[in-house]
């Protein structure tokens, strides 16, 4: 069956458009600027759906990992399976919802499953995709096996400064998904070159703040949809759909009571780094460690102040890795830059080219700590 055949009875959340300044070269003389309404409120419903759907399809696959035996825990299978199935399935969700100039620049391809043994992953995969596209009513569909490759082959846009691409780490945090921790569907939508909404759902994530374990809600709940427009905040809603609520980054404006949040893998970010910028700032709290873009979810709501991320030398930033998570963060008041102070460039491509590493914070901590990591830095590379 086309992807065509899907019927949608979602509902597109009302809010008020979000007006930018057009500038034209006449009205830069005499005329005043013309007021260009910029709503993405059909594309942020649409998204939101789709990663709240992919986040359903993760869990269930976490779940059936973790009661596995340890020699099934060994088998990579599992996050294969997932990944891919959560990106066709925010693919077909997309392209349903909003099919002119589709443009999806995503972390997965289909050429591994189309090698020898490939086949019966394509199949669970697309058992996966149909199970969850139709299990909240929204969608009466059956993919065959070759519209799941056809939508995970969907994401090989190059991104860039023109037109509208949507950007998607399927399932960031493999590691910590692999682990049963923190992980992310992370979705974003550039529109020339900037990013313009932003969708993270977390299914492991509390819903209430990670800082104050003490203060858990009633039944520990877990599963958290942040979504962001931009020029419209952040909001934070369960990920079972109930009521949303607007977050804002903490308020904190003395360095030695900020918190801050880093990689779980020493391998993804330098630790002695952010351990030296900490001990600069005065910094008491130990730091968190967590997986994936649920830290700019977490940050968003004020868990923690400060987001250190120093890869090691030759790692590349992508995108996806960034796109979602730097609106939530910016939408609730903070600051995402690179280590010289730069704002993220999403529109050169699937890459993004930072000087050393990526820091987030509030606006009152951000000169405190961008005078940390320079002072860090520096000591670092004079002790090498
Ligand atoms: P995190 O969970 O914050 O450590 O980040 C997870 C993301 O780090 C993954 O989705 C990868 O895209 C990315 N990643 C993979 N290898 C590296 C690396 N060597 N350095 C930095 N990031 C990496
Ligand atoms: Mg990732």
């Amino acid at each position: 069956m086309s992807l065509n055949c899907l019927r949608l009875v979602c509902h597109s959340i009302k809010k008020p458009p979000v007006f930018h300044l057009s500038y034209s070269p006449s009205s830069y003389s005499s005329s005043p600027a013309v007021l260009v309404s910029m709503s993405y409120s059909k594309e942020l419903a649409a998204a939101k759906k789709a990663a709240s759907l992919a986040a359903r399809l993760c869990q269930k696959v976490q779940k059936a990992l973790l009661q596995s035996d340890v020699q099934s825990k060994n088998d990579k299978s599992p996050v294969t399976v997932a990944d891919y199935g959560s990106q066709a399935l925010v693919s077909s969700v997309l392209q349903q919802e909003i099919p002119a100039d589709f443009s999806l620049v995503a972390e997965e391809d289909s050429k591994d499953l189309r090698k020898d043994g490939g086949q019966e992953i394509v199949e669970r995969i697309t058992k996966l995709v149909n199970d969850s596209i139709t299990s909240d009513g929204s969608y009466n569909v059956t993919l065959s096996t070759e519209d799941v490759i056809k939508a995970i082959d969907s994401g090989r846009s190059e991104g860039g400064s023109q037109g509208r691409h949507w950007v998607l780490d399927p399932i960031d945090g493999t590691k910590g998904f692999l682990r049963g921790d923190q992980y992310a569907i992370a979705l974003a939508l550039l529109d020339g070159g900037k990013v313009v909404l932003g969708v993270l759902a977390c299914p492991n994530l509390p819903l209430t703040s990670i800082s104050a374990p003490d203060q858990h809600s009633p039944n520990n709940e877990v599963g958290c949809l942040f979504f962001a427009e931009v020029g419209g905040g952040t909001y934070m809603q369960p990920l079972d759909g109930s009521s949303a609520v607007k977050v804002q980054v903490t308020a904190v404006e003395n360095p030695e009571e900020a918190s801050f949040f880093e990689s779980y893998e020493a391998a993804h970010s330098m630790h002695d780094l952010s351990s030296l910028i900490a001990q600069k700032l005065g910094v008491k709290a130990p730091p968190v460690r967590i997986d994936s873009q649920a830290k700019y979810g977490a940050l968003s709501r004020g868990d923690g102040a400060i987001y250190l991320r120093f890869p090691h030398k030759g790692y590349r930033e992508k995108i996806w890795d960034h796109a979602a998570g730097c609106i939530v963060v910016t939408e609730a008041g903070g600051v995402v830059t690179d280590a010289a102070g730069k704002p993220l460039d999403f529109s050169r491509g699937n890459y993004l080219d930072v000087d050393t590493g990526i820091i987030v914070t509030n606006q009152k901590l951000m000169p405190f700590l961008f005078n940390a990591v320079r002072e860090s830095i520096k000591e670092k590379a004079a002790s090498l």
